[in-house]
């Protein structure tokens, strides 16, 4: 018994509560008033504008009353309220009104706050009428001693309760004063651990209203998560990309350095044993690849982070594969007894590319072509006209791609047949650069092949305007 006297009264929550259902009355009326006038006045006067004004005012205003609240719910009542609203994006005013009056929370609170009302009367009556009567008892044995000390006349304890102290003191009505005081405490405490009880009640019920869903809350959580971690892999991208771009950077002057070496080492007029000068052919070598290597990458690297600086503007295709065959068609009979053929459409519009860039593709898909056909074999390059752009096919008669390579042929650093494309020199940067290059140009390719017999690439670019 005690133990339960010293757990109501010794917990200042019961207190705090108490102070929160009396509070609840004149400011669960202040709101209902406000609110109602406020939404019947903009409602009805919303035609001419002014009520818009009043309404967003209004609303404006049961937004901070509910954040209020909630403070009060947490602080007085001890209810652990969610956040009113969930973290978003800086919005305009009036966006953020609208997105306001999309949430759930919004409506739920406006219900609390005028609910908020009823809820004060009662408790309002409640509180007073069981703490006053309470007390009256309480003070029963303390008025029967005031009068017995001070007074003469009867004296009037608790609604419908007389003392007659005139009759000799400490006797039967003291004991019955005694007793109603006692009555008192015991009535005080339960009017307490109730008043608490409706207070927790309500906390638990402002719980449910003044906070955001528990799943939303979640949700936003995992998205604030899933930005973060995006933001730390696009900062880890983005230095991947600086590194090998700062690299290749660096790079170019040692090897610049040592093929500056190796040439003089070459000159004739230097005498150098034959397994020296054979040494010295293999650097050479392999600085050239080391070298190409390094270009390969920067480019990459350079498309990444959308830095491919090209000019793009109308082209003339047929003219620029025309230039590039004749270039290449020599090497070709030299090196493998190739024919490089070029025929084109006789009208073939403006295309929309980077000479240079379109060039280098061009020499790419020849040089892949001569690589992978036997001697003898024929490289055809077709320039063509379609309804929207201008077609470049690159075929070639030769070993062709297996099926299931052919998906794959444009991913970086891949290769066929990684034996014979590493004696080709080939790094499998190639394939992917000319992807890249042609995207940055607005144009595509696409690559078909039959195994034994031959493969062609096929390059779309845009017709210009
Ligand atoms: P690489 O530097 O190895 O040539 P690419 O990216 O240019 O790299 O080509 C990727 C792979 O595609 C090559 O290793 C090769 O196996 C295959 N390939 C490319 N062009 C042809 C072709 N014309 N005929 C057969 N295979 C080809």
């Amino acid at each position: 018994m005690t133990e339960a006297i010293q757990r109501v009264l010794g917990d200042r929550w019961t207190y705090l509560r108490i102070v929160y259902l009396l509070l609840a009355f004149p400011l669960g009326t202040t709101y209902f008033v406000l609110l109602i006038t406020g939404l019947s006045v903009g409602v009805g006067l919303s035609i001419i504008g002014v009520g818009l004004v009043i309404l967003a005012l209004t609303v404006v205003g049961w937004l901070f009353v509910a954040r209020f609240e909630r403070e009060l719910a947490i602080h007085l009542l001890g209810a652990s309220v969610r956040p009113f609203s969930l973290p978003g994006e800086a919005l305009r005013p009036w966006p953020r009104l609208l997105k306001t009056l999309g949430e759930p929370t919004t409506w739920k609170a406006l219900a609390y706050l005028l609910l908020e009302f009823p809820f004060g009367i009662i408790t309002f009556t409640l509180t007073i009428v069981l703490l006053s009567i309470s007390l009256a008892f309480i003070a029963a044995p303390f008025a029967y001693l005031a009068q017995v000390l001070f007074g003469p006349s009867q004296i009037q304890v608790g609604p419908g309760f007389t003392l007659f102290p005139n009759n000799p003191p400490f006797g039967g009505e003291f004991l019955l004063a005694v007793a109603i005081g006692a009555l008192g405490v015991v009535l005080g405490v339960g009017s307490m651990a109730l008043l608490s009880g409706i207070g927790w009640a309500w906390g638990r019920f402002a719980e449910q209203m003044l906070g955001v869903d528990p799943s939303r809350l979640q949700l936003a959580a995992a998205e604030a998560e899933a930005a973060s971690q995006r933001r730390r892999a696009e900062r880890a991208d983005h230095s991947r990309r600086e590194l090998i771009v700062n690299a290749s950077h660096e790079l170019r002057t040692p090897i610049a350095s040592i093929s500056a070496h190796v040439e003089s080492l070459q000159k004739p007029e230097r005498e150098m044993d034959a397994e020296s000068h054979q040494y010295l052919g293999v650097i050479e070598t392999e600085t050239k690849r080391l070298s190409s290597l390094v270009d390969d990458l920067l480019v990459l690297a350079r498309a990444d982070a959308d830095e491919l600086r090209l000019t793009v503007g109308s082209v003339n295709v047929a003219e620029v594969v025309a230039g590039i065959t004749t270039a290449m068609a020599p090497l070709a009979r030299q090196e493998r007894n190739l024919s490089l053929v070029h025929t084109s459409d006789p009208e073939v519009p403006l295309a929309l590319a980077d000479p240079a860039r379109l060039g280098q593709v061009i020499a790419n898909l020849i040089r892949n072509a001569v690589n992978h056909t036997p001697d003898g074999g024929i490289i055809t390059v077709t320039t063509q006209a379609d309804p929207d752009s201008v077609i470049v096919s690159v075929a070639d008669t030769g070993i062709g791609i297996e099926p299931h390579d052919l998906p794959r042929i444009f991913d970086r650093f891949y290769r066929a047949d990684q034996s014979r494309a590493r004696d080709s020199g080939g790094s499998g940067l190639g394939l992917a650069i000319v992807r890249e290059l042609l995207t940055a140009m607005g144009g595509s390719i696409t690559a078909e092949s039959t195994v034994g017999s031959g493969s062609t690439f096929r390059i779309r670019l845009r017709k210009a305007p």
